[in-house]
């Protein structure tokens, strides 16, 4: 009798430290757990800690970006009490949210609000182009049945886009909408033709006039805000390169060195970006002027014109469909923008 007690006495005491040391700090991956939503589930927010996430938990991801099935994670900055706390410190935070951020409605419900991480972007002005939208899909793919589509992939990779932009005091033009798609975070993204041009023009059907459409935006914008650094970046998900094995493109007029630098510096971004968590892969894309692109030679700001893989091939779709890849995308792309803003 006077054993029993004793073991269960110690068992008790040990189950104590492991919970208080390790399992609230840690959790374990599920199936169909991305990093987004494990961090979610955990009252943590997401884009808040992404980073420091896979800093912490690097070894443990595939591609830097997924899980393992049954791997323990490191949790950033939840310590202890994480289960019963959980509602309230989600509380805690959106209110904290209300105070200090600004609400974007085109971002979505989710997404609306916009908390400040730096001013670094302050003076910076960006027109963001998705590429496509309204009568034009782009490219299209069929993808467990279901049909996808180019431009709502990189429409969402561009709202991400902006909104690391925005986080960091950056005036942000976002020509190509969608007032009913914020930032999506499934795979399948539904494809709809009801985008409009900045701020509310319809999309016209025929090519030329849809790229003339954007360029006088651009242009007239351009106008508006001269003086300022001003930079534009256009989108795609396609890839007019065929048969190269070539990860992102980036392009830009040749007689633009601003262009050409902007274009220089995103690229450099995603080489450091691939040393650093995918020591595995090599980075093989490019990067060149292109001046025979309509959007390229017409528009007046310096811009880079960004082909992120093709929709179309098998191998970057598990790159696009995933919407933690769609977010480092956007999020390398963004410090990218930084390191060209910082050195002008
Ligand atoms: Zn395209």
């Amino acid at each position: 009798m006077y054993k029993l007690f004793i073991i269960c006495f110690l068992c008790l005491g040990q189950i104590h430290v492991v919970c208080s040391q390790d399992t609230l700090a840690t959790v374990t991956a599920e199936k169909g757990d991305g990093i987004l939503s494990l961090l979610r589930k955990h009252g943590v927010d997401p884009y808040q800690y992404y980073d420091e996430f896979v800093n912490v938990n690097i070894d443990n991801l595939r591609d830097s970006v997924h899980l393992y099935e049954g791997q323990t994670y490191a949790i950033p900055k939840v310590t202890l009490d994480t289960v019963p706390i959980e509602s309230s410190l989600q509380e805690q935070s959106k209110e904290i949210k209300k105070i200090e951020g600004k609400t974007y409605d085109i971002f979505g419900e989710d997404h609306k609000t916009v908390l400040p991480k730096s001013e670094r972007l302050k003076e910076a002005v960006y027109y963001l182009v998705s590429g496509h939208g309204g009568p034009d899909p782009g490219a299209m793919a069929v993808y467990k049945g279901k049909p996808i589509a180019e431009d709502e992939y990189a429409y969402d990779i561009t709202l991400r886009l902006a909104k690391e932009l925005l986080a960091h005091g950056a005036k942000v033009y976002i020509i190509i909408r969608d007032e009913n798609d914020g930032i999506r975070e499934e795979r399948i993204l539904d494809l709809d033709n009801d985008e409009v041009a900045y701020p509310d023009k319809t999309i016209p059907l025929n090519q030329l006039a849809r790229l003339r459409q954007r360029v006088d935006i651009v242009n007239n914008l351009y106008k508006k805000n001269k003086g300022a650094y001003q930079r534009l970046i256009v989108t795609h998900v396609d890839s007019r390169s065929k048969g190269q094995n070539i990860d992102v493109f980036f392009y830009h007029h040749e007689k633009s060195k601003n262009g050409k630098r902007l274009a220089e510096n995103i690229h450099k971004t995603f080489q450091s970006k691939y040393k650093k968590y995918q020591p595995n892969r090599t980075y093989s894309g490019t990067f060149e002027d292109r001046t025979s692109l309509y959007l390229v030679k017409k528009t007046h700001p310096a811009m880079t014109f960004i082909e992120i893989g093709n929709i179309r091939n098998k191998k970057d779709q598990r790159r696009i469909l995933e919407p933690d890849n769609r977010q480092a995308l956007a999020k390398w792309i963004s410090e990218g923008v930084i390191l060209d803003y910082e050195e002008r």
